[in-house]
């Protein structure tokens, strides 16, 4: 997708809760960019694949300023807008982002960003840009959305055949598809002590409520 320099395509903004990762629980500033290069069959965003409204990067700019906390850039798939997504954090070295992607295309480097990378199960047919695995650092980290038990294990195969022990990885349950308790008690019997679960916990606060 390709928009002039300084526009990007957006779906909303809004503060909320993060509710993943290692700062879960912190207030924080969403920008959810519009598009997606992928459709996941358990895709809770489908009204941000489509359509979206055009924002200059200077308003966006404004905007961060203005709310004052960390950034979560999510989507649909932030990379597909990628120059404009760095010249926004170029724009802003001050600023915490966090970008959320789906891990099928090319991350970047720079200072102020945590990488939220997601590797997608098999049963997706998504392939993960393998690549990215070396561009990681301690301060990112791995999610792995699982629907099934299949998936479940082909989680912890490739957990513990392919990503590097100091990367943090986190297991998570699709919503509404997977029971959470199936993932924590594989994980307490597997012993594996650094992959932990993923609770999305804005969903456990205000369900598929959007702008949450
Ligand atoms: S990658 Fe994310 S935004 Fe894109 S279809 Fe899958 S779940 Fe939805």
């Amino acid at each position: 997708m390709n928009y002039s320099n300084n526009i990007m395509k957006i779906t909303e903004t809004f503060s909320s809760i993060q509710g993943e990762g290692p700062e879960i629980g912190a207030n924080v500033f969403f920008i959810r960019l519009s598009g997606c290069n992928v459709r996941c069959e358990y895709c809770d965003t489908e009204y941000a694949l489509e359509g979206g409204e055009e924002v200059s990067i200077e308003t966006l700019a404004q905007k961060i300023r203005a709310a004052g906390a960390p950034v979560v850039l999510t989507g649909g798939e932030p990379l597909i807008q990628k120059d404009e997504i760095m010249k926004l954090i170029g724009m802003l070295p001050e600023i915490d982002f966090e970008i959320q992607t789906n891990g099928t295309l090319e991350i970047f480097d720079a200072e102020n960003v945590r990488w939220a990378i997601d590797i997608k199960t098999p049963s997706t047919g998504i392939d993960f840009e393998i690549g990215n695995l070396d561009k990681l650092t301690k301060k990112d980290w791995i999610n792995i959305v699982v629907v099934t038990t299949d998936d479940l294990r082909w989680a912890f195969k490739y957990i513990g055949e392919s990503i590097p022990e100091h990367l943090l990885v986190y297991i998570t349950p699709a919503w509404g598809k997977m029971d959470s308790r199936v993932i924590w008690d594989a994980l307490v019997e597997k012993g594996d002590v650094r992959t932990k679960m993923g609770i999305q916990m804005h969903k456990y606060i205000w369900g598929e409520e959007r702008r949450r």
